[in-house]
């Protein structure tokens, strides 16, 4: 299915995108005016796999992990596959290094089957099933984060005798912190982790210290997710410093790891604060070895978990229009996605940019709102946007910033089939995930 496309002239860009532009590095506008990634027209991907359509950027995706990587060249990145998997995705990780966060056994069963080394895979999840625990230890993942006090004895049973299978505890810093209560999980009062302040986080160390067969590593902690700003990680490394404090002056014992989790920011919209890695790596290891010398502790080994800052700015989602209509004071133009493909307007009132990608328009721009296709008022991409006054159905608009929980969140709502995934690089594309068709959805229809 690689076909290469014919080559294309891209003319430089009038200024470089900036390190928050929306738009992945190697976008450009065309002399067609239309708009090109990874040397590839937009307009030619929509035709090619129809729409909607997901363009994910292989070097993008690689460049933000190196950007991890060699922001903390001591520490292990670990991608929340939860954001966006595929084969092609996890060859690449594993090509750049990278550990991998799986939460469930359809994540962990993936990776396996793609040859991603189980060692470097950490499996989380606040509620994992038997199948889940069976498949992580038969496949011989690297970490396991403990998640409740319940699961400890559980997981111990489920391990071989004469083996040991290492975990981590996941605590509550007391942090709240994240663009939305739906994403904040670094306080107390919501379903992940075990609080440091009520000392339940204590005793689950204790618990996991009696079980021969678990070997605890380290602590964990994430706090959430769309975190701009470094200082409430500089806060859990003070609070999860003093955790392993008092463990070692109470129970005599030290760990070589500490996770962080990830939840790093990514733009949206223009003008979005984003997180960058270099800052964050400076403050945050000169934090930790600051609080480890305080306290004459060991400086453990730093995990980050990056898993929209890796995948979201990496893709774009493409539609085409298929209505536009004036209602009340409003102009609406309706594409043929939304929320099925792209949930996250509806779960956290969140609004992308949108631009005309097939074609150029000299008409002058008009304040319109872009939605989706779906039976609800709610299935809003984009409010009082810029587009041209010449919008009209046919269009190939593109969306950027959708290479993060779009495809991995997506749902067969209103029966339409999930979308199809491209990957682009170097002026080739190819098709990484096909379309859901409907006889994909007439088949799981069993009864009568
Ligand atoms: C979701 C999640 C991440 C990644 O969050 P992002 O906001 O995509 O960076 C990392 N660690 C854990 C435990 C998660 O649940």
């Amino acid at each position: 299915m690689s076909l290469p496309l014919a080559p294309i002239a891209l003319p430089p860009l009038p200024e470089e995108p900036g390190p928050a532009s929306v738009w992945p590095a190697s976008t450009r506008t065309l002399r067609s005016g239309g708009t090109a990634i990874g040397g590839v027209p937009l307009a030619e991907l929509a035709d090619r796999f129809g729409t909607p359509c997901y363009v994910i950027d292989e070097d993008e995706v690689r460049n933000r992990a190196r950007a991890w990587r060699s922001a903390l060249p001591d520490a292990d990145v670990a991608y929340a596959g939860k954001a966006f998997l595929c084969r092609a995705m996890l060859r690449w990780l594993d090509e750049e290094g990278l550990h991998l966060d799986v939460c469930s056994a359809g994540e962990l069963e993936l990776a396996a089957h793609t040859g991603f080394p189980a060692d470097r895979i950490v499996l989380h999840g606040n509620a994992k099933s038997p199948a889940d625990l069976a498949t992580a230890l038969r496949l011989g993942v690297g970490r396991i984060v403990i998640d409740s006090t319940g699961e400890i004895a559980r997981l111990a049973a489920l391990v071989p005798p004469g083996s040991r299978q290492r975990v981590l505890v996941r605590v509550v810093p007391g942090i709240a912190a994240g663009a939305h209560t739906a994403v904040r999980t670094g306080v107390e009062g919501q379903k992940f982790g075990l609080p440091i302040a009520g000392g339940e986080a204590e005793d689950a160390v204790v618990r996991v210290l009696g079980q021969p067969r678990l070997e605890l590593v380290g602590l964990h902690c994430h706090l959430g997710s769309q975190i701009a700003s470094v200082d409430p990680y500089v806060t859990a490394v003070r609070r999860l410093v003093g955790l392993l404090s008092r463990l070692r002056d109470v129970h005599g014992v030290t760990f070589p790891e500490l996770d962080l989790g990830g939840g790093f920011a990514i733009p949206y919209r223009d003008g979005d604060q984003a997180l960058d890695p270099r800052p964050y790596a400076l403050r945050v290891t000169s934090e930790l070895a600051l609080r480890c010398a305080h306290a004459d502790l060991p400086v453990p080994r730093l995990t980050v978990e990056p898993g929209r800052w890796i995948a979201g700015p990496a893709g774009v989602a493409l539609y085409r229009v298929l209505a536009v209509k004036s209602t009340g004071d409003r102009l609406f133009v309706a594409v043929d996605g939304g929320m099925s493909d792209n949930p996250r307007p509806a779960l956290y009132g969140v609004r992308y940019t949108v631009r005309l990608v097939g074609r150029a328009s000299s008409v002058p721009e008009r304040t319109m709102t872009v939605v989706g296709r779906h039976c609800e008022a709610g299935d809003v991409l984009a409010e009082d946007v810029a587009l041209p006054g010449d919008i009209r159905p046919g269009d190939v608009l593109g969306v950027p910033a959708s290479g993060a929980y779009h495809v991995s969140m997506a749902s067969a709502y209103n029966l339409v089939g999930r979308p199809p995934v491209a990957a682009v690089s170097e002026g080739r594309a190819r098709l990484l995930i096909r379309r859901e068709t409907l006889e994909d959805l007439r088949v799981r229809d069993v009864g009568e």
